[in-house]
C-alpha cells in the first residue's frame, strides 16, 4: 500500500493519528481486502476503498518450484518488472527475498538483473508490498535483500521498509542485507536503522578476477570493503556473511580457497556461504559439486568457517532477475 497516499487521505479527513497504525496493522497481519479491517469507521473504509489500491504492485505471474519455493514477478504502477521468492524449509524458516530496486545500475556480469537495464529504485511501500503479497499466502519469517537491485544504492527506502518487518512476522535478527561492498552504505548500516545482518557478496578474493565479474570492484577495491565490513562488525558485533558464487575455472582453484582465506581475517569476522550458480545465459558455468566442496573444506583447514548454500527454485528461473530478465526478452 502507498503508506504516503494513506496518510495524505487520512490527513484530509481529519482522521486521528492513530488510525494510519491500525491500517499498518492489518496489512501486515495478512489482510486482503478494507472489509476486513472493522476498527476502521465504515466510511473510511469505503473511501480507502475506493481511493486507494491495497497494494503498489500488480501481481503478474507466480510460478511454484517442485521444492515449495514460490516466485512472484510483479509491476508497478509505472510499469517497471520487479521480483520476489519465497523459500519454505522443513525446520519452518520461510525466508522471503526481496528486491530493493527494478534493474540494478551494477552490471555484474553473472546477474541477469545485472544485464537488464536499470529502472529505479523502489519506495519503501513498494518493497513492503512484496513481504505482504506472500505474507496473505502465510506466515513469513526471514527476510534477505538479495532479488534485484543493490539494496545500499536505496538505504533510506530499505531501512524505512526494515523498521516496519517486525511487524509482519519477521524479527531485525532475521532481516539480511545484502551488497555488492558499496562502501558509503556498510558505513552508514554500522550506525543507521535497525540492527540488521549484513552480507558481502565478494564472489573472488583476486582484485583483477573480482574485476572481471563485478565493474563495481574498481570503484570499491576489495581491501576497502572489507575494511568497511570490519568496521561494522565492531559496531554491531555481527559476523559479516560473506556470498561466494562458485564458477568453474574462474575462482574456485584450491589456491583462491587460500587467498580467500588470507583476506578474511580475522576469520571470527566472516563466515563464508559457497552458492552453486543458478544458469544464465552467457559465458559461465557453475562449479561442479566436488569442486565446491573440496573448496569449502580448504577455507575450513585454514580456519574460515564455510558452508554450501542450497539451491532452491532452480526450476523456476529463482535467480535474481531471471523472471523479470525473461520477461522483457
Ligand atoms: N546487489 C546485492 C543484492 C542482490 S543479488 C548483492 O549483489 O549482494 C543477491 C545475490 O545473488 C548476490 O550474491 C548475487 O551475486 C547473487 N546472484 C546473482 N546472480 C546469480 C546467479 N545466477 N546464481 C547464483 N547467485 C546469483
Amino acid at each position: 500500500m502507498d503508506l504516503k497516499r494513506l496518510d495524505e487521505i487520512l490527513d484530509a479527513r481529519g482522521e486521528p493519528r492513530f488510525r494510519a497504525g491500525q491500517v499498518w496493522e492489518w496489512l501486515a497481519g495478512g489482510a486482503r481486502t478494507y472489509a476486513e479491517m472493522t476498527n476502521l469507521p465504515q466510511t473510511l473504509r469505503e473511501e480507502l476503498d475506493a481511493d486507494l489500491p491495497i497494494s503498489t504492485l500488480d501481481p503478474v505471474r507466480e510460478v511454484k518450484s517442485v521444492d515449495g519455493t514460490r516466485k512472484a514477478l510483479f509491476e508497478t504502477v509505472d510499469g517497471r518488472p520487479i521480483e520476489a521468492v519465497l523459500m519454505s524449509y522443513r525446520d519452518g524458516r520461510r525466508s522471503l527475498c526481496l528486491s530493493s530496486q527494478s534493474g540494478c545500475p551494477l552490471t555484474c556480469n553473472f546477474c541477469a538483473t545485472g544485464r537488464m537495464a536499470f529502472g529505479r529504485n523502489l519506495t519503501e511501500s513498494e518493497i513492503l508490498d512484496q513481504a505482504l503479497h506472500f505474507r496473505r499466502q502465510g506466515s513469513v519469517n526471514h527476510v534477505v535483500f538479495m532479488g534485484m537491485g543493490e539494496p545500499l544504492m536505496n538505504l533510506d527506502a530499505v531501512l524505512a521498509a526494515c523498521e516496519r518487518l517486525p511487524a509482519v512476522g519477521v524479527s531485525t535478527a532475521h532481516t539480511t542485507i545484502s551488497t555488492v561492498g558499496w562502501v558509503p552504505g556498510i558505513e552508514r548500516l554500522a550506525t543507521e536503522g535497525p540492527r540488521v545482518r549484513l552480507a558481502l557478496s565478494l564472489h573472488a578474493a583476486e582484485g583483477d578476477v573480482r574485476s572481471g565479474l563485478m565493474p563495481v570492484n574498481d570503484r570499491y577495491p576489495i581491501p576497502e570493503v572489507i575494511e568497511a565490513c570490519l568496521r561494522w562488525r565492531e559496531a554491531r558485533n555481527r559476523r559479516v556473511y560473506i556470498e561466494y558464487l562458485m564458477l568453474a575455472g574462474v575462482n574456485d582453484a584450491p589456491d583462491q580457497a587460500v587467498v580467500l582465506s588470507e583476506v578474511l581475517k580475522p576469520h571470527d569476522a566472516f563466515k563464508v556461504n559457497l552458492i552453486p550458480f543458478n544458469p544464465t545465459p552467457g559465458e559461465f558455468t557453475g562449479s561442479s559439486p566436488e569442486a565446491i566442496a573440496g573448496f569449502r573444506d580448504t577455507l575450513i583447514a585454514h580456519g574460515v568457517p564455510a558452508t554450501v548454500r542450497l539451491t532452491r527454485g532452480r526450476d523456476i528461473e529463482a535467480a535474481c532477475g531471471q523472471l523479470a530478465a525473461g520477461r522483457a526478452a
